[in-house]
């Protein structure tokens, strides 16, 4: 499942070739992809939206001028809220298109208002790939920063021989995973990042909870997730969007997050930032109503697990499993007491407060393990979030046994 959580948008454009995108559509999903395809007027004379659409089990995309789909999914967004366009096939015709920057369908208009990289695999008769008017747009398209999945040489369907057919789609699938992964020193990872605060109800109207606006939790997914871990990202109620390209649950109560957490094991790291309540409520079923006595309302607090500390000493043990401990007073005395009874591999310190901290960009931390002890003085939520990936690359087995 290497894409999972990868969004693709394929444009199929005319060729024969078109089939074997069908096939490639299959080997996305297989992997964990989305897909979301958009098929030109030339693609529907070889394949139909309705086999795209079953395949891809995402709505087929073929008109600019559509209001229904306007109104749903505007050809702005479609551009826009995926990880990679790829063109496959790309025929002479719509990279002659790309090359000069023409939007007159959907697919063309979707590849020049997009701000994602783009990908495409030209399919064609061998005299058209290698007339000079082809190869110029080719060169024009390269220089802009397109990827291209070169034509392989053979038996054209036409009956002519030479470069120009469709790399086959298992091939493009390895090219998509290359663009995705290469390089990328987590690639193959499975991380959980716990975040946000958990909500424990009172009654069914009420509930208390601790402060957190999940940004620290949010940064360190998006950070592992760009060095290619495959991230579970498990929060409480915050006002953040859900990081692109992990797998986002959202989640109320400790409980609920213990479970969810138990639901991505295996991992190979795990990093909670979770601002979890140490103690859940036995809630009141019905609403407590305002009483007259002055007696105060009757809260019943029962222990919640300790995530931290059931996955320092789960027998699936992550490789790697870091803690927060945020402190008002004595942070770097509690954070070294916290490394030793959490059994964890890291803990960031840091104080807090009111007006520091909370809801904020920065913050102040000093990164403590057994055997080291640094300190970061405001310093940002996002560059924090860089210096435990970095930790995870640094302390990471060579290959993952999850
Ligand atoms: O014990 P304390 O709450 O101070 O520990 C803080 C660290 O433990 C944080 O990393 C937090 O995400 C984690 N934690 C947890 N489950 C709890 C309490 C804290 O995972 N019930």
């Amino acid at each position: 499942m290497t894409l999972l959580n990868k969004r693709i948008l394929l444009i199929i454009s005319g060729g024969i070739a078109a089939y074997k995108s069908l096939e490639l559509i299959r080997l996305i999903r297989k992997s964990g992809g989305d897909v979301r395809c958009i098929l030109t007027k030339g693609g529907e004379e070889f394949i139909t939206p309705l086999s795209v659409a079953s395949l891809s089990g995402n709505k087929c995309y073929t008109d600019l001028w559509n209001l229904t789909d306007e109104s749903e999914m505007g050809h702005i967004r479609l551009s826009r809220e995926t990880d990679l366009i790829l063109v496959a096939p790309a025929s002479a015709d719509f990279i002659a298109k790309m090359a000069h920057g023409m939007a007159n369908d959907l697919a063309s208009t979707a590849i020049l208002a997009t701000n994602k990289p783009v990908m495409i695999a030209p399919a064609m008769n061998p005299a058209m790939w290698d007339n000079p008017a082809t190869q110029t747009n080719i060169n024009i398209v390269k220089s802009r920063g397109i990827h291209i999945i070169d034509p392989a040489d053979g038996d054209m369907a036409c009956g002519e021989t030479g470069i120009g057919r469709m790399v086959e789609a298992t091939d493009i699938l390895k090219e998509i995973e290359t663009f995705f992964f290469a390089n990328k020193p987590l690639r193959g990872k499975l991380a959980i990042v716990t975040s946000g605060p958990t909500y424990e109800p009172i009654d069914p109207v009420r509930y208390i909870g601790n402060r957190s606006s999940g940004k620290q939790g949010h940064a360190i997914a998006c950070a592992l997730c760009d060095l290619g871990a495959t991230v579970t990202y498990i929060t409480g109620p915050t006002a953040l969007t859900h990081p692109q390209g992990v797998k986002t649950i959202e989640i109320e109560t400790a409980k609920q997050m213990m479970t969810a957490v138990e639901g991505a094991m295996p991992a190979d790291i795990a990093v909670c930032a979770a601002a979890v309540a140490d103690y859940g409520i036995d809630a009141h079923p019905q609403k407590q109503k305002k009483s007259n006595d002055k007696n105060g309302l009757d809260i019943k607090f029962i222990d919640n697990p300790d995530i931290l500390k059931t996955l320092s000493n789960h027998k699936n043990r992550p490789d790697i499993v870091i803690g927060f401990a945020a402190e008002t007073n004595d942070v770097i005395d509690n954070a070294y007491a916290k490394l030793k009874s959490k059994n964890c591999d890291m803990i960031i310190a840091n104080q807090v407060g009111e007006n520091s901290v909370f809801g904020r960009d920065e913050t102040t931390v000093t990164f403590i393990t057994q055997s080291s002890k640094q300190s970061y003085d405001k310093i940002s939520k996002s560059k924090v979030a860089q210096l435990i990936a970095d930790y995870c690359v640094q302390n990471n087995k060579a290959t993952s046994n999850k």
